[in-house]
């Protein structure tokens, strides 16, 4: 399925088999997740996608080809290629265990095809092994939802009271690892949501209510999932003295303005940008231990557009996975 432009429709396309170039793999697509982000490279919220594109960064394949150079490696293999696709290695960044920041860094299903197609080329680098006991529709989600979601929790800190807003496909795996964790999970969604407050009390969350109202009881931190600037300062007015709001998606309306009262007694308002490969090494492999159970909803490849809809407008219960034709499920 290929996006000619911002706005459109994805559009079913015969895309000739790839072949895998130095240090390349060629992946026969088994299943690749969808994430809030490809509905803003949809939705033409970030700037300057490569087009026309295959969209889609949480892939699950196996090897069919290997580019010249690939030793650790062999055909058959089960890989996972996230949306980081590429960095440079010398830049600032890159030198400093910070490569998610890096300044020439490429983006799987963005600035480099994605996985919405039967066949994906990766820079074999940025492949992860997955853990064995996912089949491929449900390791899919771990690839970003799961890193995203785990690199944003990282960034709250020792959090006990922990708040989740928006309550999607990260919020589903994140709930899982904080409460492994031991900590108290709190999850806010639209007020008349009551079947993702259900479910979130399902998987383990204490409260589950209106994103806009009052918590319980204070918060030690936030992470907003959900793209909605609004939820920042709902978020700050949450928190206790010393927490910290995580902002974990890529793009989010503006933010309102707030009275500087909401950030003092140290609060802290950060981002989250992207994944390291240290970040998926840790998180695959915490993943079976807790263990994460990821809830999917499959959709034939045909019908990406279907699920993209579904997703905007927050129908999805967990995470949505597109199958490539005749896959071979493991
Ligand atoms: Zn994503
Ligand atoms: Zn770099």
């Amino acid at each position: 399925m290929l996006l000619d432009g911002p706005g459109r429709r994805l559009r079913a396309a015969e895309v000739a088999r790839p072949s895998a170039g130095a240090g390349e793999v060629l992946v026969r697509v088994h299943a690749c997740g969808i994430c809030r982000t490809d509905l803003h490279v949809v939705d033409g919220e970030l700037p300057r996608p490569k087009l026309p594109l295959v969209l889609g960064h949480q892939i699950v394949g196996a090897v069919e080809e290997l580019g010249a150079g690939i030793e650790s490696r062999t055909v058959g293999d089960r890989v996972g290629i996230p949306w980081l696709g590429f960095t440079c290695g010398e830049c600032r960044y890159c030198l400093s265990g910070r490569e998610n920041l890096c300044d020439r860094a490429r983006f799987t299903g963005y600035q480099l095809d994605g996985g919405f197609a039967e066949y994906a080329v990766a820079d074999d680098r940025f492949c992860f092994s997955l853990p064995a006991g996912y089949p491929d529709l449900q390791a899919a989600p771990l690839l970003c939802a799961g890193l995203i979601g785990y690199r944003s929790l990282r960034m709250a800190g020792e959090a006990e009271r922990l708040g989740l807003y928006g309550f999607g496909a990260a919020a589903h795996i994140v709930t899982q690892v904080a409460r492994h964790e031991g900590r108290r999970v709190f999850a806010f969604t639209r007020a008349d949501d009551r079947a993702a407050q259900a479910f979130a009390v399902d998987l383990g969350a204490e409260w589950a209510g209106d994103a806009l109202g009052p918590p319980p009881e204070e918060l030690d931190a936030a992470i907003v999932f959900a793209p909605a600037g609004e939820l920042v300062p709902a978020a700050l007015r949450a928190l206790a003295k010393g927490g910290t709001v995580v902002c974990a998606g890529i793009h989010m309306s503006d933010i309102p303005s707030f009275p500087y009262e909401l950030l003092w007694g140290e609060r802290v308002v950060r981002s989250v940008a992207n994944l390291t490969r240290a970040d998926g090494e840790e998180f695959l492999a915490l993943a079976p231990r807790v263990p994460v159970h990821t809830e999917v909803e499959a959709y034939p490849l045909e019908e990406a557009n279907l699920a993209l809809d579904r997703l905007r407008a927050g129908e999805i219960r967990g995470a949505a996975v597109v199958v490539a034709p005749a896959a071979s499920q493991a």
